[in-house]
Parts: C-alpha cells; structure tokens; sequence
C-alpha cells in the first residue's frame, strides 16, 4: 500500500520513515490527508474498518490542517533523532496533541482476541494526530536512545530501532541496504586493486 516501509520496529519510527531518500532523490509518502489515512489504516494504527469509515467521512471535507500538523510532528520527531538538543520543540508539540479529547475507545473480539480500538466513528480527523502522539511518547518514554540508528547506508535515511535478538543490526534491510552496500564496498576494494 502507497509503498510505505514498515522496518523500524517501532510504529513511530516507521511514521518517520514516510519520508525517506531514495538513491539520491527525497521520497514524501504522506503526500496529503488521504495518504496519512492509508499509512495509518497499514501500520494498523487505526483498524481497518474503521480506517473506511473515517476516510469516507473525512475524505468530503479536506483536512490539510491535520495533515501538515502530522507532518510537523514527524519532522520534530525527525530533528530529536538527528540532534538530542531538539528535546523541547519535540515535546512541547508531542504534549499538545495529547491534550486533545481522546476518542472513546471500544472492546473489540477480532479473531477471538479482545483489543481495544479507538471508536472513530464520532471521531474527528483530529483524532489521528493524538494517536501518533501517543506512539512518539512511546518512543521517548520506553525506548533508550541507544537501540534508536539510522540505517548504516550512506545515502539510506531511514531510522530503527535495534534491540534484542537484532542488537547488532545495521541496515534498515538486507534486502534494501544491506546487500546493496556490501556489493558498493566490494566493487570499491575490487577497483582499488585493479
Ligand atoms: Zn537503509
């Protein structure tokens, strides 16, 4: 869906990650409210049912304050992951949008688990920008800094989180980074020989 990337391990890592470079050239994946929608409804942040249901509703009126604010949130996020002097900023708009009336939320049984989902059906468009608050508080309250990297590749900007059995991880993906750089390298040592 929409290409979006979903290899940081952490949902607020991959909401970062819908900006990205490839080969060289910036890539926006949240090109407007729709497409903030579609990501949400593929890192199942919201549930699918319910992801139509607000899209439907949301997509008659345009909502491009909701959009550039997810954007500015992302950013910010973007800013404390490249300097960790950029705190302030990064929690004065975290805390802003978690001042936000919380959708109510329902027990669901889906497939025979009980989960909680946030009821969007009387939600508005607003609602999102709280959910993907609430993921970035995660991230800064139970995340250490440390297991937090950008991928290995030089000309990769996508950031994840590295921890337990993935300690040692390197690339955002072998498929993506890994194998690529490896082959660069072996290329650069093979003409350096020649
Ligand atoms: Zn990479």
């Amino acid at each position: 869906v929409g290409g979006f990337v979903f290899l940081g391990a952490h949902r607020a890592l991959d909401f970062v990650n819908t900006w990205t470079v490839d080969r060289g050239a910036p890539v926006e994946r949240l090109g407007g409210f729709a497409a903030l929608v579609d990501w949400a409804r593929a890192a199942k942040l919201l549930a699918a049912v319910d992801a139509e249901v607000a899209l439907a509703r949301w997509a008659a009126q345009p909502q491009p304050a909701v959009h550039a604010e997810a954007r500015a949130l992302r950013e910010a996020v973007r800013a404390w992951l490249r300097d960790p002097a950029a705190l302030d900023p990064l929690l004065a708009r975290v805390n802003t949008e978690l001042s936000r009336i919380e959708p109510r939320v329902q027990v669901a049984n889906v497939d025979g688990g009980l989960v909680t989902q946030a009821w969007l059906d009387d939600a508005r468009p607003e609602a999102l920008l709280r959910a993907l608050a609430a993921d970035v508080a995660d991230l800064l309250c139970h995340v250490p800094r440390h297991e937090i990297r950008p991928c290995g590749a030089r000309d990769c900007h996508l950031w994840f989180r590295a921890w337990h059995r993935t300690a040692v991880r390197t690339w955002c993906s072998n498929e993506r980074c890994g194998g690529r750089t490896r082959t660069a390298r072996w290329a650069e040592r093979a003409s350096r020989h020649r």
